[in-house]
This record gives C-alpha cells, sequence and structure tokens, in this order.
C-alpha cells in the first residue's frame, strides 16, 4: 500500500516543461524610468484559448488602474493610509496606447469594467478552442509613491499585478477583477512569460522565474527574463539590494535584503520552508525562488516564485513566519491556483494550515502545531468578543467573496484564522497521516490549475473514503456549534 502510494507521487512529480505546453505566452519589452516613475513598453500576446468556446475577444485585468486619481476602487484601508502614503498621495495607472497584430493593423479595444479596470482586445476573427491568436499592445504603467505590492518606496520599487493580465473564462463569462484594500484580489491562469527589462544599471532586479541573458548600454542595464508555467509575473529593483543564495533539492533560493541582521537565517528559514513543504504536499517545480524585502504595508505578499516580505516588521519572529507563511502560498496559489476575491480561505487557510505543519516539523523555532491552533482559537474568541459588543451578532461564515465582508479585521478573522482552524478540525477528524495524503493529492490534481472548495472536498472525500462535505460546509457557512 505504502510503496503503491509513494510509486504513484513519484509517476506525478511536477515538470514545468511539459505544464508550459498549451499556454498563452506573454513577451513583455520594458523600459523603467527612475526619474518620473514610469515603465514603457509593449507586449506581445500570444493567446491559446483553452475553453471550449470560439472567443471574439480577450478581456484583461488592468490593476493599476485602482491606484488612478479618482478610482472608485480602494487599494488601502483608511487605517494604513499615511504609512503607505508617507510622502502624501500619490497615483499611478496605466495607459493602454495602441492594439495591433502581428502585420500592424489596429485592433479595437475598450477601457471599461465597473471602474476601467477591463481592457477588452476585440479580435478579427474569433480564436478557436485550442488554437492560439497574436495580438500587441503598447502601454505605460505609472508607479504611485506607495509602500503596495505595485508602487514604490524609500527601498524598492515593486511591480505586482503592473500589467494587463488576461482575465480567467470560465462558466461561459470572463471573471472581472477589482481592487479590495484587503485580500489578494487576483485570479489569473499559469502561462508562459518572457519580459525584457531596460532599467538604470545601478539597480538589482529580482523577479519571477530568471534571467537569461544581460547586456550594460551605457547607462542602462538590458536583462531578459523567462518563467513558464506560472500564474503571474512580477518584478521587485532597487539600489540597496544585498543577494545572499543556497540550494534545496533543484531549486535555487535567493534572500534580497537591506536591513536584516539576520539574514544568513532569513535565508535558511527560506530554505526549510521550501524543503519542509515539498516533502508534505510534493516537489516545487521551479528552478528559482527568491523572497525579496521590501516596501510593503502589509506583512507579506506572493507571487510565483517570488514573494514580498515587509520591511517594517520589527519582531524577528514574525518576520520568519510571514517568510514561512509567504513561501506556503508558492503551493497554494502559485502551483494550485484559486479565485483570491471569491474564495480567499482556500489560499490563506491552507496557508495558515500549512505554517502550522512546518513549526510542527522545525522544532527548532520553538512553535507548535497545539500553539497556533491555540493562538488562533483566542484570537478568533477576542474577535468575537469585541465585533459581537459592537455589532449584536457575528457572521461567522467562511466561504465569502472579499466584498461581503465588512471590515479587514472580519475578512482576516474568518479567512486566515478560521480557514486555519477548520483545517485543525478536520486534521482532529482524520488524522495527520491522511491531512497530508490529502494535500499531496490535492496538489497534483490541481498543479498549474484552478481549484475550488468542492475540488478540495472532492479530493478529501476521495483520498478519507469519508462523506465530509457536510462537515466542511458547517464551517464554511458557519454553522458549526462550538462550546467557548
Ligand atoms: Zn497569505
Amino acid at each position: 500500500m505504502i510503496a503503491v502510494f509513494i510509486t504513484s507521487i513519484y509517476a506525478c512529480s511536477l515538470n514545468v516543461d511539459s505544464a508550459s505546453k498549451n499556454l498563452t505566452n506573454y513577451r513583455l519589452e520594458l523600459t523603467f524610468d527612475d526619474v518620473n516613475y514610469v515603465l514603457n513598453g509593449s507586449m506581445s500576446v500570444n493567446y491559446y484559448n483553452k475553453t471550449e468556446t470560439p472567443l471574439s475577444s480577450i478581456y484583461f485585468n488592468l490593476y493599476p488602474s485602482a491606484f488612478r486619481d479618482a478610482s472608485g476602487q480602494e487599494v488601502i484601508g483608511l487605517s494604513n493610509y499615511d504609512k503607505c502614503y508617507y510622502n502624501g498621495i500619490s497615483y499611478g495607472g496605466i495607459d493602454i496606447t495602441k492594439v495591433y497584430n502581428n502585420s500592424s493593423l489596429n485592433l479595437n479595444f475598450e477601457i471599461c469594467g465597473t471602474d476601467e479596470n477591463i481592457l477588452i482586445v476585440y479580435l478579427q476573427k474569433p480564436v478557436e478552442p485550442e488554437t492560439y491568436t497574436n495580438f500587441n499592445m503598447d502601454f505605460s504603467v505609472i508607479i504611485p509613491n506607495i509602500n503596495h505590492r505595485f508602487g514604490y518606496g524609500e527601498n524598492t520599487v515593486n511591480l505586482g499585478n503592473f500589467f494587463p493580465i488576461a482575465c480567467v473564462f470560465e462558466n461561459g463569462e470572463w471573471a472581472e477583477m477589482e481592487y479590495y484594500s484587503y485580500g489578494d484580489p487576483f485570479y489569473s491562469e499559469v502561462a508562459n512569460f518572457e519580459i525584457e527589462l531596460t532599467y538604470p544599471k545601478d539597480f538589482i532586479v529580482a523577479t519571477t522565474g530568471k534571467e537569461i541573458a544581460n547586456a550594460v548600454a551605457g547607462l542602462n542595464k538590458i536583462s531578459v527574463f523567462k518563467a513558464k508555467a506560472v500564474r503571474d509575473f512580477a518584478i521587485v529593483l532597487s539600489e540597496k539590494f544585498q543577494v545572499i543564495s543556497t540550494k534545496v533539492n533543484n531549486t535555487e533560493v535567493f534572500y534580497y535584503f537591506y536591513n536584516d541582521e539576520h539574514a544568513s537565517e532569513s535565508l535558511e528559514t527560506s530554505k526549510l520552508a521550501i524543503e519542509t513543504y515539498s516533502e508534505l504536499f510534493g516537489n516545487y517545480p521551479y528552478d528559482e525562488v527568491k523572497v525579496i524585502q521590501s516596501n510593503f504595508v502589509h506583512g507579506g505578499m506572493e507571487y510565483p516564485s517570488l514573494v514580498l516580505i515587509s520591511d517594517e516588521i520589527s519582531n524577528y519572529e514574525t518576520y520568519t513566519y510571514v517568510i514561512v507563511h509567504e513561501l506556503a502560498h508558492q503551493w497554494w496559489y502559485g502551483v494550485v491556483g484559486n479565485n483570491q476575491t471569491k474564495y480567499a480561505w482556500l489560499d490563506e487557510g491552507l496557508t495558515e494550515f500549512s505554517c502550522a505543519l512546518f513549526y510542527e516539523q522545525n522544532p527548532q523555532y520553538d512553535l507548535t502545531y497545539e500553539k497556533l491552533v491555540q493562538k488562533a482559537n483566542s484570537s478568533f474568541q477576542v474577535f468575537k468578543a469585541i465585533y459581537g459588543s459592537v455589532l449584536g451578532e457575528i457572521d461567522t461564515s467562511i466561504n465569502r467573496s472579499l466584498n461581503e465582508f465588512s471590515t479587514e479585521p472580519e475578512y482576516y478573522h474568518l479567512t486566515y484564522v478560521r480557514g486555519f482552524l477548520l483545517m485543525s478540525s478536520v486534521n482532529d477528524l482524520i488524522g495527520s497521516k491522511k491531512i497530508t495524503q490529502c494535500l499531496k493529492e490535492y496538489y497534483i490534481k490541481y498543479a498549474f490549475k484552478i481549484a475550488t472548495p468542492e475540488n478540495l472536498i472532492g479530493i478529501f472525500e476521495k483520498v478519507t473514503m469519508k462523506e465530509l462535505e457536510e462537515f466542511f460546509n458547517s464551517w464554511l457557512d458557519g454553522k458549526i456549534i462550538e462550546f467557548d
């Protein structure tokens, strides 16, 4: 039984090259202007229609649009406003100047959505299922002065969700995403990327994927980066970065930092996280992963093969925890994708649970699984007591869209804390061996794809041969009976 299980996992070891077939290909040529904080460039899209429907237009999310003046989307909560906009209010945005085919013939396009958050490119002729269509667009991106995942601060320029990225087409429609001041309101399919970036040569650049070529041209450097079968592509630039690295399994782990007296420990934690999660859930498929200290108002942020860790975290234990958390997202969000607006708990709950497993496996950090469950339980009780006294009754349902939470603490306590407690109660029910077996299966089955809560529950039922749907749903709908 065990031998059969090991063989099946081994046979299913993830491979990026085979996953990179029949995906959309993006090629971006960008120039970073560090005086005006503008990225000018063009993008050629070789869009693969993986749906069963011919598509006459392709929709793109324009996340930078949320940062523009007069945007109706909130990018930051009021309590973080001054910390984020430390130099006063600053706007960003994206300007699409032209969309054209490979014969330089202009294609019609439209900026729409609920708040200029969507670009629609109208094709000359529909792209049939399982075929490609090519087109190009020119644009400029204005980078705001804000300590955010998209913005520049005192130390780093963070380019997260900065370019037009194809919306997911599902159930006969395009999933149009809006920005929210909390959560990670992003959703995309895995694709292949090649980015040619021109930037002042004093900058050190960290990106998703890896650098395949570079050259110096006068005061600039031109680097080409490539990433196969990744869900998104992010870039971080800094003139202050120091870089250290180590290797684990087939992955080079890099740590970019400018202010960390425990840098080698931070690198070691990063390495241990990749090692532990690979053992627990399945192999990490990418050649490189970068952990990057940066200006960022929240604790950290995940991108494929790249994570941001905020330089504002003063407690080193917390800093370590954020590294462990963000790297777990490489499995839950990165390789196995989900709609992060609709089902934020799915990646956050699994990620928090994975962190607890990490600490259980690595006792040198002196933070056990039990301690983390206790902490989550008491944190949720405090939240209930405080918010309950104001609001009367608390909605304890987990499975909600970002816009269905009324406050950032409510979002956090239901998706992270309650999502973790849900997984820990499943753990109590089926045992830790079974739960890692379920997560291994979930990882292999939905690698490079998109999963839903139903998919997760389905895997758990299949592996355990137990009817668990009602159990999951009682937590997800907030109907679990608790004895406080
Ligand atoms: Zn997270």
